[in-house]
C-alpha cells in the first residue's frame, strides 16, 4: 500500500488546496478553492470531499492528511484551536474520514510544510532540519532525526512567538517582544505605518523605501532582519541541523530579504553551529503543505 496515490488537503485561513500525491512526490493536478467566510468544519469538510471526488475519478487514494492552520493535539485526529477560522475542539480527523471514507491524520499547517520541504523540497536530504516561513505570521517546523518536533503539547516550532525584545511591541498572540511583532509581513507594514504614518505598503514596498534611504523603511527592515537572525541564530544552536530553510510569502517575495538574513545568520553563528550548516531557500511554493500532509498520510498507510 505504500505505493498507492494519497490525498494531501492544505488549509489556510483562507484558502484549501486539495491535490493527489503519487509515491514519488510530484502532486498531481490540484484543486484550489476559497474558505467560504464563516465555514464551519461539516461545511469546509463537505467542500473537501466534493473536490477529492473529482480528483478522485482518475486516482484511487488509500489514505489523506490535512495541514490546518491551528493547534493539533498529540493524537493528530483533534483541532484543538484554529484562529483564523474561529473553530475550537474539532474531531476533524473523524469528520474527514466520514466524508471521504478514507484514513485521515491532521497536522499543524506550517509543520505540515516543514515535512514537505524535508522529504520533497530544499531540505531534502537533511535528518535535523529548521524551516522558518515568514509570511503574514511568522511559523516554523524543525525536523529532528528526520521526525517532526511536536512538544508535549503539540506546540512545539511556534517559532514566531519566541521572545526577541522583552516589553517591546504587542504580538497577535497578546504578549509584547515576539519575533513576530517585528518580522511577520503583517507587522512590518504596521510598524511602518505607526513611523511614517503611511498605511498599507507591504513589506516588498518598504524593503524598497528602505532601499531609497527612507530612515523609517530602514529601521523597520533592520529590526525585521535583526529578528529572524536572532530566531535563526538561536535555532541552530538549539538543534544543530544540517539545513536552515527559509521561506514563506515575505521571503519568496522579498531576494534581498532572503540574502540580509542568510548574511546576518552566517555572520553570527560560529564553530560547528556554522560549519556543517547549509541555509537555502524553500522550493516547494504553495506544494509544501500539500505534499508535507501526504507524507503524514502514507504514514498511517
Ligand atoms: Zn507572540
Amino acid at each position: 500500500v505504500k505505493s498507492s496515490t494519497v490525498l494531501g488537503i492544505d488549509i489556510g485561513a483562507t484558502k484549501v488546496r486539495v491535490a493527489p500525491v503519487p509515491p514519488k512526490g510530484e502532486p498531481g493536478k490540484a484543486a484550489t478553492f476559497a474558505v467560504p467566510a464563516g465555514a464551519g468544519p461539516g461545511q469546509l469538510a463537505d467542500i473537501i470531499a466534493e473536490h477529492a471526488a473529482s480528483l478522485g475519478k482518475k486516482h484511487q487514494f488509500d489514505a489523506a492528511g490535512a495541514g490546518v492552520p491551528g493547534h493539533i493535539a498529540n493524537d493528530r485526529r483533534t483541532l484543538l484551536y484554529a484562529p483564523n477560522l474561529n473553530w475550537r475542539d474539532v474531531p476533524f480527523a473523524e469528520l474527514l474520514e466520514s466524508k471521504l471514507s478514507l484514513p485521515v491524520v491532521l497536522e499543524n499547517d506550517v509543520n505540515a510544510a516543514a515535512l514537505g520541504e524535508h522529504r520533497f523540497g530544499a531540505g531534502r536530504g537533511a535528518g535535523h532540519l529548521i524551516c522558518i516561513f515568514v509570511g503574514t505570521g511568522i511559523g516554523g517546523g524543525i525536523i529532528c532525526a528526520g521526525e517532526l518536533v511536536r512538544g508535549a503539547t503539540g506546540n512545539a516550532a511556534e517559532i514566531g512567538h519566541m521572545l526577541f525584545r522583552p516589553g517591546g511591541r504587542v504580538c497577535n498572540c497578546g504578549r509584547r517582544g515576539c519575533a513576530e511583532a517585528y518580522a511577520g509581513g503583517f507587522h512590518i507594514s504596521a510598524r511602518y505605518g505607526e513611523l511614517a504614518g503611511r498605511e498599507g505598503l507591504n513589506p516588498g514596498q518598504i524593503l524598497e523605501l528602505a532601499r531609497g534611504g527612507d530612515e523609517n523603511a530602514s529601521r523597520v527592515i533592520e529590526d525585521a532582519c535583526q529578528a529572524l537572525v536572532t530566531l535563526a541564530v538561536n535555532l541552530q544552536t538549539a538543534f544543530d541541523a544540517q539545513k536552515i530553510v527559509l521561506g514563506g510569502g515575505v521571503m519568496d517575495n522579498a531576494k534581498e530579504l532572503f540574502e540580509k538574513v542568510r548574511e546576518g545568520v552566517s555572520t553570527w553563528l560560529t564553530g560547528n553551529w556554522k560549519s556543517q550548516v547549509q541555509i537555502v531557500a524553500s522550493e516547494l511554493g504553495p506544494d509544501a503543505g500539500v505534499l508535507g500532509a501526504a507524507a503524514l498520510a502514507r504514514g498511517i498507510l
